[in-house]
Protein backbone atom coordinates (compact mmCIF):
# COMPACT_ATOMS: atom_id res chain seq x y z
CA UNK A 1 0.00 0.00 0.00
CA UNK A 2 1.10 3.40 -1.04
CA UNK A 3 0.48 6.68 0.92
CA UNK A 4 0.09 9.29 -1.84
CA UNK A 5 -0.05 11.72 0.38
CA UNK A 6 3.50 11.54 0.82
CA UNK A 7 5.52 12.52 -1.77
CA UNK A 8 9.28 11.66 -2.04
CA UNK A 9 11.67 14.11 -0.34
CA UNK A 10 15.00 15.23 -0.90
CA UNK A 11 16.54 12.74 1.65
CA UNK A 12 13.77 9.71 -0.14
CA UNK A 13 15.39 6.54 -1.41
CA UNK A 14 14.45 3.52 -1.85
CA UNK A 15 15.91 -0.05 -0.66
CA UNK A 16 15.87 -3.05 -2.98
CA UNK A 17 16.14 -6.97 -1.20
CA UNK A 18 14.37 -10.14 0.43
CA UNK A 19 12.09 -8.35 2.74
CA UNK A 20 11.63 -10.24 5.75
CA UNK A 21 9.26 -9.72 9.31
CA UNK A 22 7.99 -11.41 11.86
CA UNK A 23 3.92 -10.21 12.05
CA UNK A 24 2.45 -13.11 14.04
CA UNK A 25 3.81 -14.80 17.45
CA UNK A 26 5.28 -18.19 16.45
CA UNK A 27 5.25 -19.55 19.96
CA UNK A 28 7.09 -22.71 20.31
CA UNK A 29 5.55 -24.55 17.13
CA UNK A 30 7.54 -25.99 14.91
CA UNK A 31 8.95 -23.62 11.77
CA UNK A 32 6.68 -25.38 9.51
CA UNK A 33 3.52 -25.24 12.01
CA UNK A 34 3.50 -21.85 13.84
CA UNK A 35 2.94 -18.67 12.33
CA UNK A 36 5.69 -18.05 9.45
CA UNK A 37 7.18 -15.21 8.50
CA UNK A 38 6.19 -12.81 5.87
CA UNK A 39 9.02 -12.88 3.04
CA UNK A 40 8.99 -10.63 -0.05
CA UNK A 41 11.30 -12.05 -2.29
CA UNK A 42 12.69 -9.43 -4.79
CA UNK A 43 10.49 -6.11 -3.16
CA UNK A 44 11.24 -2.23 -2.87
CA UNK A 45 11.33 -0.95 0.23
CA UNK A 46 10.10 3.05 -0.59
CA UNK A 47 11.42 5.51 2.38
CA UNK A 48 10.20 9.59 2.81
CA UNK A 49 10.44 11.46 5.68
CA UNK A 50 12.05 8.89 7.90
CA UNK A 51 9.25 6.69 7.32
CA UNK A 52 8.45 3.63 5.68
CA UNK A 53 6.16 4.58 2.65
CA UNK A 54 5.58 1.67 0.49
CA UNK A 55 6.79 -1.91 0.31
CA UNK A 56 6.34 -3.26 -3.31
CA UNK A 57 7.03 -6.25 -5.64
CA UNK A 58 10.05 -5.26 -8.10
CA UNK A 59 8.25 -5.84 -11.26
CA UNK A 60 5.64 -2.99 -10.18
CA UNK A 61 6.23 -0.35 -11.96
CA UNK A 62 7.04 2.91 -9.03
CA UNK A 63 4.50 5.69 -9.01
CA UNK A 64 5.33 8.53 -11.25
CA UNK A 65 6.62 10.81 -8.73
CA UNK A 66 8.86 8.18 -7.42
CA UNK A 67 10.20 7.94 -10.40
CA UNK A 68 13.97 9.48 -10.31
CA UNK A 69 14.67 8.58 -6.88
CA UNK A 70 17.68 6.93 -6.36
CA UNK A 71 17.41 3.04 -5.81
CA UNK A 72 19.69 0.80 -3.77
CA UNK A 73 20.11 -2.45 -4.86
CA UNK A 74 20.29 -5.02 -2.33
CA UNK A 75 19.28 -8.11 -4.07
CA UNK A 76 19.78 -11.63 -2.80
CA UNK A 77 20.13 -9.46 0.74
CA UNK A 78 17.96 -9.94 3.88
CA UNK A 79 15.98 -6.47 4.58
CA UNK A 80 14.77 -6.64 8.35
CA UNK A 81 13.64 -4.19 10.93
CA UNK A 82 15.87 -3.35 13.22
CA UNK A 83 16.76 -5.06 16.36
CA UNK A 84 15.10 -3.56 19.37
CA UNK A 85 17.32 -4.67 22.30
CA UNK A 86 15.36 -4.30 25.85
CA UNK A 87 18.16 -4.30 28.29
CA UNK A 88 21.55 -2.61 28.01
CA UNK A 89 24.27 -0.82 29.99
CA UNK A 90 26.06 2.07 27.99
CA UNK A 91 28.71 1.87 30.22
CA UNK A 92 29.46 -1.63 30.91
CA UNK A 93 30.90 -1.34 27.08
CA UNK A 94 34.21 -1.08 29.57
CA UNK A 95 34.16 -3.85 31.19
CA UNK A 96 32.56 -6.48 28.57
CA UNK A 97 34.80 -9.70 28.63
CA UNK A 98 35.72 -9.33 32.26
CA UNK A 99 36.93 -13.21 33.86
CA UNK A 100 36.11 -14.72 36.39
CA UNK A 101 33.32 -13.81 38.16
CA UNK A 102 29.41 -14.09 39.60
CA UNK A 103 26.97 -11.47 39.85
CA UNK A 104 27.78 -9.95 42.75
CA UNK A 105 31.98 -9.94 42.40
CA UNK A 106 31.77 -9.23 39.23
CA UNK A 107 29.60 -5.87 39.81
CA UNK A 108 32.05 -4.74 42.98
CA UNK A 109 35.14 -5.97 40.82
CA UNK A 110 34.58 -4.37 37.26
CA UNK A 111 31.01 -2.79 36.71
CA UNK A 112 31.08 -0.40 39.60
CA UNK A 113 34.61 1.00 39.19
CA UNK A 114 34.02 1.66 36.00
CA UNK A 115 30.68 3.22 36.12
CA UNK A 116 32.38 6.00 38.56
CA UNK A 117 33.80 7.34 35.80
CA UNK A 118 30.86 8.68 33.92
CA UNK A 119 30.41 11.35 36.86
CA UNK A 120 32.51 13.03 33.99
CA UNK A 121 30.70 14.89 31.40
CA UNK A 122 33.27 13.91 28.95
CA UNK A 123 32.92 10.46 29.44
CA UNK A 124 29.17 10.23 29.72
CA UNK A 125 29.45 11.98 25.79
CA UNK A 126 31.98 9.77 24.77
CA UNK A 127 30.41 6.48 26.11
CA UNK A 128 27.20 7.49 24.96
CA UNK A 129 28.84 7.93 21.48
CA UNK A 130 30.56 4.92 21.51
CA UNK A 131 27.57 3.09 22.52
CA UNK A 132 25.37 4.33 20.15
CA UNK A 133 27.29 3.23 17.21
CA UNK A 134 27.84 0.37 18.24
CA UNK A 135 24.48 -0.79 18.46
CA UNK A 136 23.87 0.63 15.05
CA UNK A 137 26.96 -1.80 13.89
CA UNK A 138 25.32 -4.56 15.37
CA UNK A 139 22.14 -3.66 14.02
CA UNK A 140 20.13 -2.52 17.38
CA UNK A 141 18.21 0.31 16.48
CA UNK A 142 15.98 0.88 19.55
CA UNK A 143 17.43 0.23 23.10
CA UNK A 144 16.01 0.30 26.27
CA UNK A 145 19.52 1.24 28.30
CA UNK A 146 21.32 1.84 31.34
CA UNK A 147 23.24 4.39 32.01
CA UNK A 148 24.73 5.11 35.34
CA UNK A 149 23.92 6.74 38.62
CA UNK A 150 24.79 10.20 37.35
CA UNK A 151 22.56 12.21 35.85
CA UNK A 152 24.75 13.72 32.87
CA UNK A 153 24.94 9.80 31.57
CA UNK A 154 21.42 9.46 30.77
CA UNK A 155 21.38 13.25 29.80
CA UNK A 156 24.19 12.81 27.11
CA UNK A 157 22.40 9.59 25.33
CA UNK A 158 19.37 11.10 25.30
CA UNK A 159 20.65 13.84 23.35
CA UNK A 160 23.03 11.66 21.06
CA UNK A 161 19.79 9.79 20.31
CA UNK A 162 17.73 12.10 19.91
CA UNK A 163 20.49 13.94 17.52
CA UNK A 164 20.10 10.81 15.50
CA UNK A 165 16.51 10.79 15.52
CA UNK A 166 16.81 7.14 17.48
CA UNK A 167 14.37 5.21 19.68
CA UNK A 168 15.67 5.09 23.19
CA UNK A 169 14.16 4.47 26.46
CA UNK A 170 16.30 5.17 29.38
CA UNK A 171 16.77 7.60 32.55
CA UNK A 172 19.31 8.03 35.73
CA UNK A 173 19.93 4.93 37.43
CA UNK A 174 18.38 5.10 41.27
CA UNK A 175 20.72 3.47 43.67
CA UNK A 176 21.41 4.84 47.43
CA UNK A 177 23.18 1.70 49.32
CA UNK A 178 25.69 -0.81 48.76
CA UNK A 179 27.78 0.80 46.43
CA UNK A 180 31.05 2.23 46.66
CA UNK A 181 31.60 6.30 47.00
CA UNK A 182 30.58 8.04 43.29
CA UNK A 183 27.98 5.99 43.00
CA UNK A 184 25.46 6.65 45.63
CA UNK A 185 22.71 9.08 45.28
CA UNK A 186 20.11 10.27 47.60
CA UNK A 187 16.75 10.57 47.65
CA UNK A 188 15.97 13.78 47.05
CA UNK A 189 18.59 14.69 44.74
CA UNK A 190 17.66 11.59 42.91
CA UNK A 191 13.46 12.53 42.43
CA UNK A 192 14.92 16.12 41.51
CA UNK A 193 16.80 14.78 38.52
CA UNK A 194 13.93 12.43 37.58
CA UNK A 195 11.52 15.05 37.37
CA UNK A 196 14.29 17.14 35.44
CA UNK A 197 14.55 14.58 32.71
CA UNK A 198 10.82 13.88 32.79
CA UNK A 199 10.41 17.29 32.16
CA UNK A 200 12.87 17.58 29.26
CA UNK A 201 13.29 14.40 27.23
CA UNK A 202 10.50 12.06 27.92
CA UNK A 203 7.87 12.13 24.68
CA UNK A 204 10.56 14.78 23.15
CA UNK A 205 11.37 12.52 19.78
CA UNK A 206 11.51 9.74 19.99
CA UNK A 207 13.25 9.37 23.47
CA UNK A 208 11.08 8.24 26.77
CA UNK A 209 12.16 8.45 30.17
CA UNK A 210 12.47 4.95 32.49
CA UNK A 211 12.48 4.84 35.57
CA UNK A 212 15.37 3.24 36.17
CA UNK A 213 16.62 0.97 39.73
CA UNK A 214 19.71 -0.53 39.69
CA UNK A 215 18.38 -3.53 41.56
CA UNK A 216 15.87 -3.75 45.05
CA UNK A 217 19.37 -4.69 47.31
CA UNK A 218 20.81 -0.82 45.72
CA UNK A 219 17.93 1.00 47.02
CA UNK A 220 16.48 1.81 50.54
CA UNK A 221 12.70 1.62 50.97
CA UNK A 222 12.31 5.52 51.17
CA UNK A 223 14.20 5.27 47.57
CA UNK A 224 11.91 2.62 46.32
CA UNK A 225 8.86 4.25 47.25
CA UNK A 226 9.94 7.60 45.18
CA UNK A 227 10.68 5.44 42.25
CA UNK A 228 7.10 4.02 42.76
CA UNK A 229 5.47 7.60 43.20
CA UNK A 230 7.42 8.76 39.84
CA UNK A 231 5.36 5.37 37.74
CA UNK A 232 2.65 6.62 39.64
CA UNK A 233 2.14 10.21 38.43
CA UNK A 234 4.13 10.22 35.31
CA UNK A 235 1.88 8.18 33.09
CA UNK A 236 3.51 6.79 30.39
CA UNK A 237 7.27 6.56 31.35
CA UNK A 238 8.82 3.32 31.79
CA UNK A 239 10.52 1.46 34.14
CA UNK A 240 13.58 -1.19 34.25
CA UNK A 241 15.57 -2.99 36.46
CA UNK A 242 16.99 -6.46 37.77
CA UNK A 243 15.23 -9.03 38.93
CA UNK A 244 15.86 -12.47 40.03
CA UNK A 245 19.20 -13.11 38.43
CA UNK A 246 21.41 -14.94 40.43
CA UNK A 247 20.97 -17.09 43.75
CA UNK A 248 23.09 -15.45 46.01
CA UNK A 249 21.42 -11.89 44.64
CA UNK A 250 17.88 -13.85 45.88
CA UNK A 251 19.11 -14.71 49.18
CA UNK A 252 20.50 -11.41 49.44
CA UNK A 253 17.28 -9.76 48.78
CA UNK A 254 15.34 -11.81 51.46
CA UNK A 255 17.73 -10.90 54.33
CA UNK A 256 17.28 -7.12 53.09
CA UNK A 257 13.59 -7.27 53.04
CA UNK A 258 12.36 -10.11 55.42
CA UNK A 259 8.83 -8.31 55.14
CA UNK A 260 8.67 -9.35 51.06
CA UNK A 261 6.98 -12.71 49.71
CA UNK A 262 9.63 -12.57 47.41
CA UNK A 263 12.57 -10.10 45.23
CA UNK A 264 9.45 -9.54 42.71
CA UNK A 265 7.72 -8.40 45.44
CA UNK A 266 10.01 -6.20 46.60
CA UNK A 267 8.90 -3.90 43.40
CA UNK A 268 5.24 -5.22 43.77
CA UNK A 269 4.57 -3.45 46.87
CA UNK A 270 6.06 -0.26 45.78
CA UNK A 271 3.87 -0.23 42.51
CA UNK A 272 6.84 -0.73 40.19
CA UNK A 273 5.34 -3.20 38.06
CA UNK A 274 2.81 -2.29 35.73
CA UNK A 275 2.79 -2.70 31.77
CA UNK A 276 5.35 -0.43 30.71
CA UNK A 277 7.90 -1.91 33.15
CA UNK A 278 10.91 -4.40 31.72
CA UNK A 279 12.72 -6.69 33.66
CA UNK A 280 16.07 -8.13 33.44
CA UNK A 281 16.39 -11.87 33.74
CA UNK A 282 13.88 -13.22 36.26
CA UNK A 283 15.25 -16.63 36.36
CA UNK A 284 14.50 -17.63 39.51
CA UNK A 285 10.81 -16.73 39.89
CA UNK A 286 8.08 -18.71 41.17
CA UNK A 287 4.60 -19.58 39.98
CA UNK A 288 3.31 -16.43 41.96
CA UNK A 289 5.79 -14.49 41.01
CA UNK A 290 4.74 -14.96 37.11
CA UNK A 291 1.53 -14.16 37.74
CA UNK A 292 1.67 -11.06 39.23
CA UNK A 293 3.93 -9.89 36.05
CA UNK A 294 1.10 -11.09 33.76
CA UNK A 295 -1.78 -9.54 35.64
CA UNK A 296 0.39 -6.02 35.28
CA UNK A 297 1.32 -7.26 31.44
CA UNK A 298 4.99 -6.48 32.56
CA UNK A 299 7.80 -7.91 30.36
CA UNK A 300 11.14 -10.15 31.31
CA UNK A 301 14.07 -9.27 29.28
CA UNK A 302 15.65 -12.37 29.02
CA UNK A 303 19.46 -12.09 28.32
CA UNK A 304 20.95 -14.83 27.73
CA UNK A 305 24.23 -14.53 27.11
CA UNK A 306 24.69 -12.66 30.46
CA UNK A 307 23.22 -15.85 32.12
CA UNK A 308 25.86 -17.71 30.56
CA UNK A 309 28.91 -15.94 31.24
CA UNK A 310 28.16 -14.67 33.99
CA UNK A 311 27.09 -18.67 35.44
CA UNK A 312 23.20 -17.49 36.39
CA UNK A 313 21.15 -19.80 35.29
CA UNK A 314 18.68 -21.08 32.66
CA UNK A 315 15.78 -19.04 31.92
CA UNK A 316 12.67 -21.17 31.09
CA UNK A 317 11.29 -19.33 28.50
CA UNK A 318 8.69 -21.45 27.58
CA UNK A 319 7.31 -21.83 31.37
CA UNK A 320 7.07 -18.19 31.31
CA UNK A 321 5.66 -17.75 27.94
CA UNK A 322 3.21 -20.46 29.26
CA UNK A 323 2.36 -18.41 32.62
CA UNK A 324 1.26 -15.71 29.82
CA UNK A 325 4.55 -13.59 31.10
CA UNK A 326 5.72 -11.22 27.84
CA UNK A 327 9.48 -12.21 27.14
CA UNK A 328 11.61 -9.87 25.41
CA UNK A 329 15.45 -10.46 24.20
CA UNK A 330 18.00 -8.36 25.58
CA UNK A 331 22.01 -8.52 25.01
CA UNK A 332 22.97 -7.48 28.73
CA UNK A 333 26.09 -5.91 27.39
CA UNK A 334 28.98 -6.21 29.29
CA UNK A 335 27.23 -9.07 31.62
CA UNK A 336 26.35 -10.05 28.08
CA UNK A 337 29.56 -11.25 25.59
CA UNK A 338 28.02 -9.09 22.22
CA UNK A 339 25.77 -6.35 21.26
CA UNK A 340 24.81 -8.58 18.33
CA UNK A 341 21.26 -9.44 18.60
CA UNK A 342 22.12 -13.01 16.30
CA UNK A 343 24.76 -13.65 19.18
CA UNK A 344 21.95 -13.10 21.31
CA UNK A 345 18.91 -15.12 19.81
CA UNK A 346 21.30 -18.25 19.38
CA UNK A 347 23.03 -18.22 23.08
CA UNK A 348 18.96 -18.36 23.71
CA UNK A 349 18.86 -21.35 21.56
CA UNK A 350 21.22 -23.10 23.83
CA UNK A 351 19.61 -22.33 26.89
CA UNK A 352 16.19 -23.61 25.64
CA UNK A 353 18.32 -26.57 24.20
CA UNK A 354 19.72 -27.39 27.44
CA UNK A 355 16.00 -27.50 28.73
CA UNK A 356 14.55 -29.62 26.14
CA UNK A 357 13.15 -26.68 24.17
CA UNK A 358 13.41 -25.87 20.87
CA UNK A 359 13.49 -21.84 20.04
CA UNK A 360 12.88 -21.38 15.72
CA UNK A 361 14.17 -18.83 13.90
CA UNK A 362 11.12 -17.76 13.25
CA UNK A 363 10.40 -16.98 17.31
CA UNK A 364 13.82 -15.33 18.00
CA UNK A 365 13.05 -12.93 15.23
CA UNK A 366 9.80 -12.11 16.15
CA UNK A 367 11.00 -11.73 19.44
CA UNK A 368 14.00 -9.45 18.60
CA UNK A 369 11.47 -7.26 16.74
CA UNK A 370 8.01 -6.85 17.04
CA UNK A 371 7.36 -8.83 20.32
CA UNK A 372 9.69 -6.01 21.77
CA UNK A 373 8.07 -3.40 19.86
CA UNK A 374 4.45 -4.97 21.28
CA UNK A 375 5.28 -5.59 24.67
CA UNK A 376 6.64 -1.78 24.66
CA UNK A 377 3.60 -0.45 23.34
CA UNK A 378 6.01 1.24 20.03
CA UNK A 379 3.85 -1.63 17.34
CA UNK A 380 2.96 1.47 15.36
CA UNK A 381 6.18 2.23 15.69
CA UNK A 382 8.75 0.06 14.91
CA UNK A 383 9.28 -3.71 14.70
CA UNK A 384 8.19 -4.72 11.00
CA UNK A 385 8.68 -3.13 7.31
CA UNK A 386 5.35 -1.81 7.04
CA UNK A 387 4.28 1.36 5.30
CA UNK A 388 3.62 3.86 8.18
CA UNK A 389 6.41 2.84 10.45
CA UNK A 390 9.42 4.38 11.29
CA UNK A 391 12.00 3.41 8.63
CA UNK A 392 14.50 1.80 11.08
CA UNK A 393 16.01 -1.34 8.73
CA UNK A 394 19.14 -3.44 8.39
CA UNK A 395 20.33 -5.28 5.54
CA UNK A 396 21.70 -8.55 5.69
CA UNK A 397 24.24 -10.99 4.43
CA UNK A 398 22.50 -14.24 4.58
CA UNK A 399 26.31 -15.92 4.92
CA UNK A 400 29.32 -14.74 4.92
CA UNK A 401 32.93 -17.03 4.91
CA UNK A 402 33.30 -20.02 3.19
CA UNK A 403 31.45 -22.42 5.89
CA UNK A 404 28.47 -20.03 5.83
CA UNK A 405 28.15 -19.97 2.55
CA UNK A 406 28.74 -23.50 2.09
CA UNK A 407 26.36 -24.65 4.66
CA UNK A 408 23.82 -21.70 3.35
CA UNK A 409 24.00 -23.47 -0.32
CA UNK A 410 22.74 -26.82 1.30
CA UNK A 411 19.80 -25.20 3.07
CA UNK A 412 16.39 -26.51 1.45
CA UNK A 413 14.32 -24.00 3.19
CA UNK A 414 13.63 -20.72 4.04
CA UNK A 415 13.97 -22.21 8.02
CA UNK A 416 16.79 -23.56 7.59
CA UNK A 417 18.87 -20.60 6.01
CA UNK A 418 17.58 -18.13 8.48
CA UNK A 419 18.64 -20.66 11.58
CA UNK A 420 22.29 -21.27 9.70
CA UNK A 421 22.23 -17.07 9.72
CA UNK A 422 21.06 -17.01 13.22
CA UNK A 423 23.20 -19.21 14.19
CA UNK A 424 26.75 -18.44 12.37
CA UNK A 425 26.37 -15.05 11.61
CA UNK A 426 27.10 -12.04 13.26
CA UNK A 427 27.81 -8.13 12.89
CA UNK A 428 30.23 -9.24 9.50
CA UNK A 429 26.91 -10.43 8.19
CA UNK A 430 25.49 -6.53 8.67
CA UNK A 431 25.57 -4.80 5.30
CA UNK A 432 24.04 -1.21 6.79
CA UNK A 433 21.69 0.14 9.63
CA UNK A 434 19.43 2.81 8.77
CA UNK A 435 17.88 4.64 11.52
CA UNK A 436 14.22 6.87 10.67
CA UNK A 437 15.80 6.14 6.98
CA UNK A 438 19.28 8.10 7.35
CA UNK A 439 22.67 5.53 7.23
CA UNK A 440 24.17 5.41 10.56
CA UNK A 441 26.59 2.15 9.76
CA UNK A 442 27.61 0.85 6.46
CA UNK A 443 30.37 -1.98 6.54
CA UNK A 444 33.49 -0.77 5.73
CA UNK A 445 34.51 -1.37 1.92
ZN1 LIG B 1 21.72 -5.74 33.37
Amino acid sequence: MLDTSIAPDRDARILRGDVLDLVQDPGFAAPDEGAGPRYRVDHLVLLAGGRIQAVLPASESLPPEWRGVPIEDHRGRLILPGFIDTHVHCPQLDVIASFGTELLDWLNTYTFPAERRYADPQVSYQGAERFLRALWSHGTTSAVVFPTVHKVSAEALFRRAADAGMRLITGKVLMNRHAPEGLLDDVDQAERDCLDLIDRWHGRDRQAFAVTVQFAPCSTLEQLAMAGRLCQHHGGVYMQTHVAENRDEVRWVAELFPDARSYLDVYDRDGLIGPRAVRAHGIWLDDDDRAVLREHGAQIAHSPSSNLFLGSGLFNWRQAEDAGVAVSLASDVGGGTSLSMLRTMHDAYKIQALQGQRLTAWKALYTATRGAARHLGLDDEIGRVEPGLMADLTIWDLAVGEVARHRDSLASSLHERVFAWMTLGDDRNLVSTLVAGQTRYRRPG
